[in-house]
């Protein structure tokens, strides 16, 4: 039996980082919040100490801060013609579980998009003419102008260690001359830089590109941010992308948001709550609440005025198919929204030898500490001739040397036994690895929907993934991996490896936990599922937060975007929303 609780202002699914953003927005305003989040309560002064954090079977290969497959997975194919299966290891992306989602295991690498992103299709055909047959990119019906005070308000929030490229349109010396307007510098300065970031940045300048610091959520100096919450500088220990900050060092829902936010009464945080569906009232016009199941077994019904579901892309995707909210997308007519432009991220690398007299030492890293040139992101160069449109970064990352997952070997070594111990012996202490971070364009072939085959733990169908990388991105991962290469030879190592995009793209390696789409904002209902503000256009007290609204993905880390949505969304829904319910107005 299902027991119905007392009505509550604000329910959220899901508290990482967008739940955790969206509960201090609206308890700030007074509203009533109770956030739902399936897994558990961690502190970070305890769970994640700094003697606790660098355990990498803990952490890293038992999976303990990623979502439980045992319960809830997805099936994944290539193509319509395969049957799906599903995904029963973790690989390709690490979606997070309990408080503070992925946000507590990130990395911290900040971006903005540029303007010309959150236009690409009328830019990219008014500049070449009309997209390759099968794109499905569109427009997000919202500006870069519109989301540049709330990027700004994320950074200060993080407090950004970073150099800003152009303020208010006045190029800086020593940032990135490509990126769009900011109205301030940012809140930290760079991270010092190490070695290897600047063996890149030298060869960099020589080839001609303008290198910069990558915008960093780890601190280069103490910092208290607007919410009164206090940062320590960081001490390069490497421990960042799958792993919590135990120094306090690194930005992260739990480092940034929930220490004052668990003080306020108008709010409240249900951990083990692993919500199931949105309920829609009878007429279907409006989200009753949501339905959630506890650890017991016991079904309770959360009834509320406003229902966000910020439970990241793959399950905000899933509840709104479970539900019956909006149109499925269907790939052979090209019709619905929901699972419509599933998009991921294509990376590339190259790695460079030295000879043992050049000292890297890996274990000094941060997550986002690190030298990048954006020449070839987005629309920053000419793309005429080239057979793609979009791009990336290419940037030198001195992310960890953990000693189980980094040991990078010249080609041709013995995957095992004695040559392979060699190698690594040789390599680990004297290499550096370039990274090309490129962009995916929305294909017609690429989406989500439900899967007719697996079922959850919770007896609902799996979601089921189908996604291939198409020619544009194969083009666009060779033509940056090229520039990579370039830059590794000038360099001056013994040797480089190059690892190019190759083959359908697989579940199985890490490449990043970058999905985007399924649930896209846009203009009007026909193409996508929310509205600028997140809003959906089905339900309108439904609203939506995460990288499901990203109608492609850019060639940057989305985060920055993803947060920059959501005090958007706060600010509609404290602004307008509030004073006047109902579907808000496309300005
Ligand atoms: C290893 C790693 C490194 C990364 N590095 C970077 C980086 O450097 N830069 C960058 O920009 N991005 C990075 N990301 C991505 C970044 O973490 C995400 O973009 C961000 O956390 C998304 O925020 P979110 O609020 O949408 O989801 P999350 O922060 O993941 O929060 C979603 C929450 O919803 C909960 N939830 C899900 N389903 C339910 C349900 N049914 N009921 C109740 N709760 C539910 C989950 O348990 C989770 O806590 C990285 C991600 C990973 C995994």
């Amino acid at each position: 039996m299902v027991k119905i609780l007392p009505r509550r202002e604000v329910v959220i699914v899901g508290f990482g980082w967008t739940g955790a953003i969206l509960a201090e927005q609206l308890t700030a305003e007074g509203l009533d919040v109770v956030a739902l989040e399936r897994g558990v309560w961690r502190d970070t002064s305890t769970e994640y100490a700094v003697t606790n954090i660098q355990d990498e079977v803990r952490y890293r290969y038992r999976d303990e801060l990623f979502e439980d497959l045992s319960r809830e997975t997805l099936t994944f194919r290539n193509d319509i013609s395969q049957t799906a299966l599903p995904m029963r290891m973790l690989g390709s992306f690490l979606p997070g579980t309990n408080v503070g989602g992925a946000g507590v295991h990130w990395n911290g690498q900040t971006w903005r998009f540029l303007p010309s992103d959150f236009v690409a299709k009328s830019h990219n055909e008014e500049r070449y003419g009309p997209l390759a047959d099968g794109m499905t990119v569109q427009d997000w019906g919202i500006t870069y102008d519109e989301l540049e005070p709330h990027y700004t308000r994320f950074e200060d929030l993080c407090g950004i260690s970073g150099k800003a490229g152009n303020i208010n349109g006045q190029i800086q010396e020593g940032g990135n001359p490509f990126e769009g307007w900011r109205s301030k510098e940012y809140p930290n300065p760079p991270l010092e830089m190490v070695l290897a970031p600047k063996m890149f940045a030298k060869a960099a300048t020589e080839l001609g590109y303008k290198p910069f610091p990558g915008p960093a959520a780890n601190m280069s100096q103490a910092y208290t941010n607007p919410l009164g919450v206090q940062m320590a500088p960081c001490t390069y220990c490497g421990f960042c992308e799958k792993y919590a900050c135990g120094n306090y060092s690194k930005a992260t829902p739990a480092t940034t948001i929930i220490p004052a936010l668990m003080q306020r009464e108008n709010f409240e945080l249900r951990t083990e709550a692993m919500v199931l569906r949105v309920i829609k009232s009878p007429d279907g016009k409006r989200a009753e609440g949501v339905e959630y199941i506890t650890p017991e077994g016991e079904i309770l019904h959360q009834p509320a005025d406003i229902v966000i579901l910020a439970a990241y892309i793959t399950h905000n995707v899933h509840l709104m198919l479970t539900s019956g909210i909006g149109t499925p997308y269907d790939p052979r007519t090209g019709q619905g929204v929901v699972g419509k432009n599933y998009a991921y991220q294509c990376v590339s690398g190259v790695i460079v030898f030295f000879d043992e007299d050049t000292h890297i030492n890996p274990y000094v890293g941060a997550g986002a500490l690190g030298m990048v040139v954006d020449n070839f992101n987005g629309d920053n160069f000419d793309h005429t001739g080239l057979g793609f449109i979009g791009g990336g970064y290419i940037g030198q990352w001195q992310t960890n040397g953990r000693p189980m997952e980094s040991h990078p070997v010249p080609e041709g070594t013995p995957k095992f036994g004695a040559g392979w111990k060699k190698a690594v012996r040789e390599s680990y202490g004297h290499t550096v690895g370039i990274g090309t971070h490129g962009a995916v364009m929305s294909h017609r072939g690429n989406y989500l929907d439900l899967d007719p085959t697996y079922t959850d733990a919770y007896g609902r169908p799996l979601l089921r993934m189908t996604f291939d990388f198409t020619d544009n991105e194969f083009n666009m991962s060779n033509y940056l991996t090229d520039r990579a290469v370039e830059i590794a030879k000038a360099m001056g190592g013994r040797e480089i490896r190059e690892g190019r995009r190759k083959g359908h793209y697989s579940i199985v390696p890490y490449q990043s936990t970058h999905n985007t789409g399924g649930t896209i904002m846009g203009s009007n209902p026909r193409e996508s599922v929310i509205n600028k503000y997140q809003q959906s256009w089905d339900l309108e007290n439904l609203f939506l937060t995460g990288a499901g609204a990203f109608p492609q993905n850019p060639g940057y880390n989305p985060t920055g975007t993803v947060a920059a949505l959501a005090y958007h969304t706060a600010d509609a829904i404290r602004n307008i929303y509030l004073k006047s319910p109902g579907p808000l107005v496309q300005a």
